[in-house]
């Protein structure tokens, strides 16, 4: 489970905030390739301060394409 459910995985608290409406990014976008951007949207929990970020279906899909995938480990 991730901070996205609205319940922190780590506390299980509900005080979970995202800057997914702010026009103003609390940080700037992971870069792409050549003029690339990934929007990061960022979930913090107020209640224990665990914060995760999260990258766009858009840019998602744009990394999946720039980006060698990380091959699973076989003994982790
Ligand atoms: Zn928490």
């Amino acid at each position: 489970m991730s901070l996205r459910s609205g319940v922190c995985p780590n506390c299980e608290s509900t005080e979970v905030h995202h800057d997914s409406a702010n026009l103003m990014r609390s940080a700037p976008p992971l870069r792409v390739g050549l003029g690339g951007a990934a929007i990061r949207l960022h979930f913090v929990c107020t209640a224990c301060g665990l914060v995760q970020d999260f990258v766009e279906p858009e840019g998602a899909r744009l990394i999946r394409a720039k980006w060698p995938r990380v091959e699973p480990a076989e003994d982790s």
